[in-house]
């Protein structure tokens, strides 16, 4: 009997990653790399990597059982199954990745992590891993970090042009203070880049204040200074040589201290200079608060120049391709605090009908093929909500008498602000996101 040739596994389909140990001598960088290619695993890892990658996922989860390796892949935030390796394949693979990361492949108790470059087509990135063992086995932890951060502007990230222009006047202007923030791991990293690239740096001078030991991505214009480490620098005394620099605008990627920060806020209050702060909070209301809380000494200063606070929430976005559109309900308008006519069409994400609906007009099967745009997932990347508050006099006024955020919101609102949740129907009346998208995101605990 014919054997029948063998069903392809996915790491077998795509066109291999390159794979390259981070040794600077190149000899010695050749040489492992002559070994690791000779060994069973290299063609399952430099596969395995590539199906992640062209998965669009930006980390990648393995997890040892004795019964095999299962695998789960991060994509726009959501962790999803991957294709499940055997042992035979999966142990091989995994002694070649760490052998790759100059890692102990022997080991797979103790914590390990490590690090190498990897090339898949004409983009490159850092695969870094993280290894720990379990009481099942071992769990193995793979991300991938972009060599070049992707270029974005507040349009791209899902900011409306009016919310654009009033942001970059706030950005843009003396005697002032300026917040960004989000809760911790929602994309604070890239708006905080983004919202200081669409600042005016180039009549304006930018100084940024930033520990030595973890030092930020570097933003053409702003020019960093550096205290801890090697410097032998306090931030109070840095924010003091800083000062004789005459900068326009101070930078904090984080707030250090209260000291430190109340002598910049005293530079904007009193001399025309401004300050933009990074700080995670859940809301803008909520970072308020907490940093007139938080820094006592700032807190008349703060109160007083403080002129725009941004916050935001990452949805995933609909996929364009297979989105489908259908007529919201008067009832569903109304709890959506839309006004009837405003909106005559929302959009959900396609969800493929069971095989047996998947007939042609005469009931014969017909199966539908999956979206080739976001790989049936009916999202395809992220976007960001935006709140953005602008204090307003009443607000100032109520700042050092209640830190009841509600109450504070109440204000707020009276004066105008729009909070997020409503800038999240206005992205769903969009057709951007879904409403089951905003309710995932929205009550999810956050940090
Ligand atoms: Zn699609």
């Amino acid at each position: 009997m014919a054997k029948s040739a063998p069903e392809l596994q996915p790491w077998q389909t795509v066109p291999p990653a390159s794979l390259t140990p981070e040794i600077e001598d190149s000899s010695q960088q050749q040489s492992l790399l002559i070994s690791v290619r000779q060994s069973p695993g290299f063609p399952v890892a430099t596969g395995q990597v590539a199906h992640a990658i062209l998965s669009r996922a930006n980390q990648a989860m393995l997890d040892y059982t004795a019964g095999g390796c299962a695998t789960r892949y991060l994509v726009d935030g959501m962790w999803e199954a991957g294709p499940p390796l055997a042992r035979e394949v999966g142990d091989p693979m995994l002694v070649s990745l760490k052998q790759l990361c100059q890692l102990n492949p022997a080991d797979r108790r103790n914590p390990q992590s490590g690090s190498c470059q990897v090339k898949q087509g004409k983009t490159k990135f850092r695969l870094i891993l993280k290894s720990q063992g379990t009481a099942q086995g071992e769990r193995v932890l793979l991300r991938f970090d972009p060599e070049q951060v992707p270029f974005h502007t507040l349009s791209d990230l899902g900011m409306r042009d009016s919310m654009i222009e009033q942001f970059r006047e706030a950005l843009n202007s003396e005697n002032s203070s300026v917040l960004i923030g989000s809760p911790r791991g929602m994309g604070l990293t890239s708006t905080w880049n983004v919202a200081l690239n669409s600042a005016d740096r180039l009549i304006r001078d930018f100084q940024s204040l930033e520990p030595e030991t973890e030092k930020e991505p570097e933003i053409i214009n702003v020019s960093p200074n550096f205290y801890g480490g090697t410097t032998g620098l306090v931030p109070p005394e840095l924010l003091r040589k800083m000062i004789l620099k005459e900068p326009d605008v101070f930078v904090f990627p984080s707030i250090p201290d209260d000291a430190t920060f109340a002598t910049a806020l005293q530079q904007a209050a009193g001399n025309e200079k401004q300050v933009i702060a990074r700080y995670p909070a859940n809301s803008a209301i909520e970072a308020c608060a907490r940093v007139y809380a938080q820094f006592p000494n700032s807190a008349k200063d703060f109160a007083s120049t403080i002129k725009a606070v941004l916050n935001q929430r990452l949805v995933r976005r609909l996929c364009e391709t297979c989105k489908k559109g259908f007529q919201p309900s008067p009832a569903l308008l109304q709890k959506l605090g839309i006004p009837p006519g405003r909106v005559t069409t929302l959009y959900q994400q396609f969800v493929m009908p069971p095989i047996e609906e998947q007939v042609d007009a005469n009931g014969k099967p017909a199966p539908i093929p999956p979206c080739a745009t976001c790989q049936a997932r009916g999202y395809l990347g992220r976007i960001a909500i935006f709140e953005l508050f602008l204090p307003g006099p009443q607000f100032r006024a109520a700042l050092p008498k209640t830190r009841d955020i509600a109450q504070l919101t109440r204000i707020a609102q009276a004066e105008g602000f729009r909070s997020l949740q409503s800038e999240a129907i206005l992205t769903v009346a969009r057709g951007l996101t879904t409403l089951d998208e905003v309710k995932r995101v929205f009550s999810k605990p956050s940090a």
